[in-house]
């Protein structure tokens, strides 16, 4: 969407002299009464607006508690973990602002309390607070304020200039303990900055009551009353609601909550989350922070919403559907797989289809184990049979990892098309040196050291000899101990043509791009002493890294099989809703019957 910037504002942006220099703005956002409201994408449609009108925007997410990064969450409780280019494990909001907003943020960008205490805690062992007491007030708190004017300014959008929004996103909800601080540094921020350069957001629910469908602003109320409580008070205030919020209860918030009714505004559920950005359009929050923070030299007069506007209502027409099953271990919490399915989302709209994503709990396919009941096993087997395409994803630890390596089996056989990532495509190398070259014993390191330790004391010979399909290639980070993580963007070398100098699919769906940069978050890798049999029986390795030791991509030729494409990188990560990823694009149009047509008209022979 980053060409959608309207001519009008490139004129205003090229009449702006250097002397113009604004100061960087601040729209801060918190929420109240519950979380879940779909802050992040809220924020993210703010951002998108305020693009569409001409300004550079970049976006800080707050959260606070402990751990220095997302790292070592659970999925289970936290979502997935994110990854950006420089390395850094997030908090998934971050994807969100990379999609919507087309950035490309760092870890700097994701401020957790561990991460302030942590560098507050080594300020004061080298001695920078010359010998004063350190205090959560001030020193926690400025620190937290140096965080975010030091970082608003970094490009983030591929232009090197600095952005000139910063959007700056409070988890949690307010009332909290843990965000208590971070809200009381916002408070001191706002004086700091100045009030014509701070705008504060307040995202609240407005639930609908009994059988009249009554609109409820008590909890509104309350969470204001508690914003206010810490010195905070909105400038906007946004009510998530399942209907419109009417100008009646608009107005009634606007009286207990010291805000003007115009800047009391509705997000209702919409059927897409495109039309966010527009139904804010509509009610003219870039009129109201234009006033506010004086952006009217920078900004045009109304955004560009075209091509937004074309994309939110495309997604809602769409009549062909195609069925898609995501094999994992944690589908019963669809956020632990949020960028695949968002990646997957942005393929089918480049397809032009309507997407239906079947959870398949990978545990379930397994029959010898005994583990799953006769109907849950079926039932899962029923699902793979039926869809049109599968996606085994990423993932740590061996729980589901045989149910996978059966639905990658299944797949071959049966030619329906399949994509693996990162886990998923080390399943399809063990599945290939099992059932193809006869190594039954076949397995990744990962698994046979989680074996090891859970069989401690079984005597010696009890197990059979393992064959290693994957082994652990750690890539040691100097600047953390023990960091022994492939993390982040890293090149990989594309092979365009095979032997018999045919295409490959890894380099038609890369459009012929002998270098790409993808993110990675593994330790293991396929072990290079069973390439060249692998390669013998069929299982082409398309993609290395630089050394030609780590690989990257593994394809079945399309005269073998439709789709079979594994990527040792996560393609999810940089996935945009009109410039979807690749690997994925391919599962969607070959699952649709129109990739060899797409191939075709992209110059493939
Ligand atoms: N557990 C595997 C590894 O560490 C795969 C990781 C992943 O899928 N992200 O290599």
């Amino acid at each position: 969407m980053d060409g959608c910037r309207s001519n009008s504002s490139s004129a205003s942006r090229n009449s702006r002299s250097r002397s113009d220099a604004q100061k960087m703005k601040y729209v801060c956002v918190t929420g109240g009464v519950v979380s879940g409201l779909g802050k992040g994408i809220t924020i993210s449609s703010i951002g998108r607006l305020l693009k569409q009108s001409g300004l550079r925007v970049t976006s800080i997410k707050i959260d606070p508690y402990l751990n220095t990064d997302a790292g070592t969450m659970s999925p289970f409780e936290h979502g997935e973990v994110f990854v950006l280019d420089d390395g850094g494990e997030v908090d998934l909001d971050l994807g969100n602002y990379e999609r919507f907003l087309s950035l490309t943020l760092g870890k700097d960008h994701n401020i957790t309390t561990g991460k302030v205490y942590n560098e507050v805690i080594l300020r004061e062992r080298r001695g920078d607070y010359l010998g004063k007491t350190v205090q959560v007030v001030p020193h926690v708190t400025n620190e937290i304020q140096d965080w975010i004017e030091r970082v608003a300014v970094l490009p983030v959008d591929g232009s090197q200039e600095a952005p000139e929004i910063c959007l700056v996103e409070v988890g949690g909800t307010v009332g909290d303990i843990e965000s208590s601080v971070f809200l009381e540094a916002l408070r001191q921020f706002q004086f700091r900055v100045g009030r014509e350069n701070f705008c504060l957001i307040f995202v609240s629910l407005v639930p609908v009551l009994g059988s009249v469908g009554e609109q409820k602003t008590k909890p509104t109320q309350h969470g204001v009353k508690e914003l206010r409580s810490v010195g905070l008070s909105p400038d906007v205030i946004i009510c998530r609601s399942s209907n419109r919020v009417e100008l009646s209860t608009r107005e009634k918030i606007s009286v207990f909550c010291h805000c003007p009714p115009s800047h009391v505004l509705s997000v209702h559920d919409v059927s897409n989350i495109y039309h966010v950005p527009i139904i804010l359009a509509e009610q003219n929050l870039h009129g109201i922070l234009r006033d506010h923070l004086k952006l009217e030299r920078i900004m045009t007069p109304e955004p560009d919403l075209v091509r937004w506007t074309e994309l939110a209502t495309s997604v809602d027409i769409f009549e062909e559907q195609v069925k898609i099953a995501i094999v994992g271990k944690y589908t019963g919490l669809s956020d632990s797989y949020l960028s695949v399915l968002k990646a997957l989302k942005h393929a089918s709209i480049a397809a032009k289809r309507a997407l239906e994503i079947c959870w398949v709990e990978a545990s379930d396919l397994e029959s010898e184990t005994q583990k799953t009941e006769e109907e849950k096993h079926a039932a899962a087997w029923k699902v793979i049979e039926e869809v049109d395409g599968i996606v085994v994803p990423g993932g740590f630890g061996s729980r589901g990892v045989e149910g996978k390596v059966l639905t990658v089996e299944y797949a071959r056989r049966t030619g329906r098309p399949i994509l693996g990532v990162c886990l998923g495509m080390q399943v399809m190398v063990i599945e290939h040196c099992r059932n193809v070259l006869g190594l039954r014993t076949a397995t990744s390191q990962e698994f046979a050291e989680q074996g090891k330790e859970q069989a401690e004391g079984a005597k010696e010979g009890d197990r059979e000899e393992e064959t290693y399909a994957v082994v652990f290639m750690p890539e040691i980070n100097p600047a953390v101990m023990g960091g022994t993580m492939r993390l982040g963007a890293r090149p990989t070398d594309v092979l365009l043509r095979d032997r018999q100098q045919k295409p490959t699919l890894a380099g038609q769906l890369y459009k012929q791009r002998d270098e790409v940069w993808e993110r990675h978050r593994h330790r293991y890798e396929v072990n290079p002493e069973l390439l060249g049999r692998l390669e013998e029986a069929g299982l082409r390795f398309v993609g290395k890294d630089k050394t030609g030791a780590r690989m990257e991509i593994v394809e079945l030729d399309r005269e073998k099989h439709p789709f079979f494409l594994g990527t040792q990188y996560h393609p999810e990560f940089q996935s945009r809703p009109l410039e979807p990823s690749p690997p994925f694009l391919g599962l969607i149009l070959a699952a649709s019957g129109q990739l060899r047509e797409y191939l075709r008209a992209n110059g493939a022979n």
